[in-house]
């Protein structure tokens, strides 16, 4: 069994380990749905053929970095045609905002959620089945590394090349995002290479997102901006404390007073940390009685 810690296990049938086993692992394809991942789940699942009958991907990825794994990759899935017995396949949404209207062959780029997605898949996929993480340049025999489905569709093959899809023409997975496939590469080889991880919601993401609606349903940017909210809390509160104890101080200095304990003064810090506190979440209160939306 190989399943993606990362992903929600969705099997299309329960009969999954039915399917026949890959035979080897050497290339992880890089797909557009055009839909979106839950779209594509229904079809997968029930339009084009219950179950695994009709073309499946392993994983699905949506706009909003969630992944989905459709078949375990000990097995096969068929969204390579001729090169399934050795294709892990990664199906990735491109349709319904925040993509902009497309047709034809015009499929806009991934969002910055989903190269973060592709990345984690393709750096497990490597990492478990001892696939090279670097961009092929074709679908020829002996190729070993990751590709976008474009390099077997008949009219972009190379000459030699495995055929991965009976569709002429097709250009999967687009233009833009097979211009992004180093960008996840590289940081695929990054989470492989052990190097520490960025966070991966930056505070660029966080204030972007301020003003979207969506920002309300996703968990990562609301904790981002919890632990935000905290760490300001705590700051305010120590330096409360801090103001508390120089008044304190002050006002010794200022009475002539050579006598103030130790004690007295951390009751004086003590006292300046429980207001700087109580003043704090006060300040938050009417902050969220003013915008209930928050
Ligand atoms: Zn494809």
């Amino acid at each position: 069994m190989a399943r993606y810690p990362g992903a929600t296990w969705k099997p299309l049938a329960a009969d999954w380990a039915a399917q026949p086993r890959m035979r080897a692992f050497d290339i992880i394809c890089i797909h557009t749905m055009v839909g979106g991942l839950e779209g594509t789940d229904t079809q997968f699942r029930v339009t084009n053929g219950p179950g695994f009958v009709g073309t499946e991907s392993h994983f699905g990825t949506s706009w909003d970095g969630r992944v989905i794994q459709w078949q375990d990759t000990a097995y096969q899935a068929e969204a390579n045609y001729n090169g399934n017995g050795h294709i892990i396949s990664i199906e990735n949404a491109d349709w319904g905002a925040p993509f902009p209207q497309w047709s034809g062959s015009d499929v806009p780029a991934f969002t910055a959620q989903q190269i973060e997605a592709i990345a984690q898949i393709v750096a497990w996929a490597c990492r478990t089945h001892s696939i090279p993480c670097v961009l092929i340049p074709d679908s020829k025999p002996g190729r070993r590394g990751i590709a976008p489905h474009r390099w077997g569709v008949p009219g972009y093959m190379a000459a030699g090349g495995e055929q991965w899809s009976t569709s002429q023409g097709k250009a999967c997975p687009g233009d833009r995002r097979i211009g992004q496939l180093p960008q996840i590469i590289s940081r695929a080889q990054q989470l492989l290479s052990g190097a520490p991880q960025e966070d991966t919601v930056s505070m660029d993401d966080v204030v972007h997102s301020w003003y979207d609606p969506r920002f309300r349903e996703n968990r990562n940017y609301a904790q981002v901006i919890h632990n935000i909210e905290d760490q300001a809390t705590a700051a305010n509160t120590q330096l409360a404390g801090l103001t508390a104890a120089v008044s304190t101080l002050a006002t010794a200095v200022a009475g002539g007073r050579d006598d103030l304990t130790a004690e007295e003064l951390t009751a004086a810090v003590d006292e300046g940390i429980r207001r700087g506190g109580a003043a704090i979440l006060a300040a938050q209160e009417a902050a969220r009685a003013a915008n209930p939306s928050a």
